[in-house]
């Protein structure tokens, strides 16, 4: 019998659903570069099910439990007196998501001498020690495509809502105004803009794909350049640096993993090289971007805008300045977490689980460390070490009262000028 613990956000504030907003969903057979989407020998969930929160379970229960295993579901996941923390002591397996990550460092795995496999239902494991996983023979695996398509929709979105002002153009509408000069006074068009991403992996060769149609300037940067007939597929400049490309760019899209290579990448010195009124959408990791940095960068004018759905830690405390900074388009970190990539990653994790009971090989494609080493896309795209450190703030989030969200202070409707 094997102790499965599994971190999972909190069911909607007006309860587990009972129904849904749309009957069922596309169906997909793979995914853009031929990768087959996951395989499990079966499901225990309605595709289109919300299985990402605890009620959810991932659809894992029925499955687990038939093989005798045990499977406990939390969303209390931060500081020492956790439901994770008691739990994991004996624990085997342990699942979260980015979306709320059960942060596995050194010092939790250290409290957990069972632990083989840390399974991240989604993409990106960088709320992992990596480096100490690896030192202590654990696997680390996640769901590789399942949500890159989802977050290069967001990324679009984003890109659109930040360039014409869509987000503050909304509010006037909420508060009863029609007050077109305040809208529009800070929006543009995309066409004809320089755009560019960091990293032009799953996501961000998606982003490129989606963004061409509107007839931008397309530039990337990566540690690995893409195929000749790509990139004139698509226009593409290259740059061997980020610094080259911000310094082009009215646009700047981070999607990168996290990892000590790219923590704090986009900090004053960057920011500073980029064009002024440039901006930036980071769907990747917060912490690719030094927290305070993009703050000081949208008061001075440096950045016209910064939309993002990755914070650090997650949740980040209530006070955190990118709720209330100027010229923000910030959500929760949902991009990769709509109905349509939860069936996928439900369905993977239930892949893997099915691969690590069975003792058959996980996808290369799925595995981020294994045997002490890097691994599978692991290997291609993560540099080794920790990128944990600070996620103990996480914990303060529960300390403020639930009721009290941060709201920014909406602009009081200004009487209209008659010339
Ligand atoms: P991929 O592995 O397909 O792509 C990652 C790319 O980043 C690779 O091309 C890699 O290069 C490149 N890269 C790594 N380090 C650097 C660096 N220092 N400079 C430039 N490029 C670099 O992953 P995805 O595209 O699917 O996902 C990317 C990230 O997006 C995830 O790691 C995760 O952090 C985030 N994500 C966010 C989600 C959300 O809900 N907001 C959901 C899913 C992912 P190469 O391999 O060529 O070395």
């Amino acid at each position: 019998m094997s102790k499965v613990v599994c971190v999972l956000y909190d069911d909607p504030v007006t309860g587990y659903p009972k129904k849904y907003a749309r009957d069922d969903l596309p169906k997909l057979t793979h995914y853009p570069d031929g990768q087959s989407l996951p395989t499990p020998q079966g499901i225990d969930f309605k595709p289109g099910a919300l299985l990402g929160s605890v009620s959810g379970e991932l659809g894992l229960r029925k499955f687990l439990e038939s093989r005798g295993h045990k499977l406990v579901v939390t969303s209390d996941k931060d500081g020492p007196k956790s439901r994770l923390a008691k739990e994991i002591v004996d624990a085997e397996i342990l699942i979260s998501q980015p979306f709320w990550p059960a942060y596995a460092t050194a010092d939790l795995i250290g409290k957990a001498p069972k632990l083989k496999l840390i399974v991240t239902a989604g993409i990106g494991s960088d709320h992992t020690d990596l480096q100490a996983a690896m030192n202590r023979g654990i696997t680390v695996a996640e769901v590789t495509y399942c949500n890159s398509i989802s977050v290069s929709e967001h990324v679009v979105m984003m890109i659109l809502s930040l360039v014409r002002n869509y987000i503050p153009s909304h509010d006037w509408v909420v508060k009863g105004g029609w007050n077109i000069a305040d809208c529009v006074e800070r929006s543009y068009d995309v066409e004809g803009m320089n755009v560019g991403t960091v990293a032009a992996g799953r996501i961000g060769l998606a982003v490129l794909r989606r963004m061409k149609p509107f007839d931008v300037k397309l530039h990337y940067t990566d540690r690995h350049r893409l195929p000749e007939s790509v990139e004139q597929e698509l226009g593409l400049t290259f740059h061997q640096s980020v610094e080259s490309m911000v310094r082009v760019c009215d646009v700047v899209t981070i999607n990168c993993p996290l990892h000590p290579e790219t923590e704090g990448m986009f900090n004053d010195a960057l920011i500073a090289k980029m064009k002024r009124g440039a901006y930036i959408v980071n769907t990747a990791r917060g912490k690719i971007c030094d927290r305070d940095a993009i703050v000081r960068a949208l008061k001075s004018g440096q950045l016209a805008g910064y939309a993002g759905d990755v914070w650090f830690p997650q949740p980040p405390p209530r006070n955190h300045p990118w709720r209330t900074m100027p010229h923000e388009g910030m959500t929760p970190h949902i991009s990769g977490s709509s109905l349509s990539a939860q069936s996928r990653y439900a369905a993977g994790t239930r892949e893997i689980l099915e691969c690590y009971f069975d003792r058959r090989p996980i996808r290369s494609e799925y595995l981020i460390v294994d045997r002490g080493q890097l691994a599978g896309t692991g290997k291609h795209s993560y540099s080794a070490g920790n990128a944990t450190r600070g996620s103990e703030e996480a914990a303060k989030f529960k300390a403020a009262p639930a009721s009290a969200p941060a709201a920014k202070k909406k602009p009081k409707a200004r009487k209209k000028k008659t010339r």
